[in-house]
């Protein structure tokens, strides 16, 4: 055998783990710039005194498509939660959070841009392992899916973010908690849209920062299906398609239904759901930052707001 090929799988293998860390990098990185323009569109305060000093756990685990605007996200709740005061954003992915011994010291629980089986094993793994090995992975994670909704039913609060409903396909009862989960996105990230207040929810302070009026940008809006039913959240914001381009491809729904953000309760727990999340300039739009802290005070249980359903 000669020398070179002896080395050959070892320089390939080092070559293999350098782009790995390098994409790690860059999926890790906000855009050269977001930490300003952050900072420059964050509220100057809360909307609600924290009755005590309130913990956000933010969790942005992927075992599908991985955003790279998960990074921005971060960097503008961590700094929503510091400048405000409305509370302390712990970003973490690990899984040992969400056990019952550990759970009781968060308030509320963000899935921001989370996909498909977060507390699973990846695609590429589930691949190698025999039925025994999966039986075992689901074993594994039933007591953490108990514990996020035993948490949730208790009173405490869940926070879903733009692919949070591209989540937990295979646990109903998370579909039913978050009130929806995604089919596709007719209107891609290029796309311009029109997102209008749900009409007699202008003066609703989880919405009252759009002066009840419409925004335009760019973003990916999500089409939702089953269990979606907008007649049973209590709806906020919504694709306007009178304004938005109607020509675009994977239209499904035939009823013009395309909410965007709402607020839901699940037993005694309350439920905040925004879809807006995919491109980095939303987490530096400044009615937009404050929409989310409207819906994370809400959903926390400081900001009292009457929603009936
Ligand atoms: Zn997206």
């Amino acid at each position: 055998m000669k020398k070179s090929s002896l080395h050959l799988p070892l320089a390939s293998a080092a070559l293999a783990l350098l782009l790995m860390s390098a994409e790690n990098v860059r999926a890790d990185d906000a855009p050269a710039g977001a930490a300003e323009k952050i900072a420059a569109a964050l509220p100057a305060e809360a909307y609600a005194k924290p009755a005590k000093p309130r913990k956000l756990l933010i969790f942005s685990k992927t075992n599908g498509y991985h955003h790279g605007s998960i990074a921005t996200g971060k960097l503008a709740f961590t700094e929503l939660g510091k400048k405000t005061g409305a509370f302390e954003a712990v970003v973490s992915d690990d899984l040992s959070n969400f056990e019952a011994s550990k759970i009781g010291q968060f308030d509320a629980i963000m899935f921001l841009s989370t996909t498909m089986d977060p507390f699973g094993p990846s695609e590429a793994e589930s691949k190698t392992m025999t039925d025994d090995q999966k039986k075992e992975a689901l074993e594994k994670e039933e007591p953490l899916r108990k514990s996020l909704m035993a948490f949730i039913k208790s009173g405490k609060g869940f926070i879903g973010i733009h692919a949070a409903t591209d989540t937990f396909y295979n646990w109903p009862e998370y579909g039913d908690m978050i009130g929806a989960y995604f089919d596709a996105h007719p209107w891609t990230s290029d796309k311009q849209v029109s997102i209008k207040v749900e009409p007699g929810q202008e003066k609703n302070p989880l919405v009252a920062m759009f002066d009840g009026k419409s925004v335009e940008f760019k973003e990916e809006i999500y089409q939702f299906k089953a269990p979606y039913d907008s007649s049973k959240v209590h709806m906020l914001l919504r694709l306007d398609p009178a304004k938005s381009d109607m020509n675009v491809q994977n239209i499904h729904r035939t009823d013009s239904d395309f909410g965007v953000a709402w607020a839901k309760h699940y037993e005694k727990g309350r439920v905040f759901y925004c879809s807006i999340g995919h491109n980095d300039d939303m987490y530096w739009n400044p009615t937009i930052l404050r929409h989310y802290l409207a819906g994370i005070q809400w959903a926390i249980g400081d900001f009292k707001v009457k929603t009936d359903k």
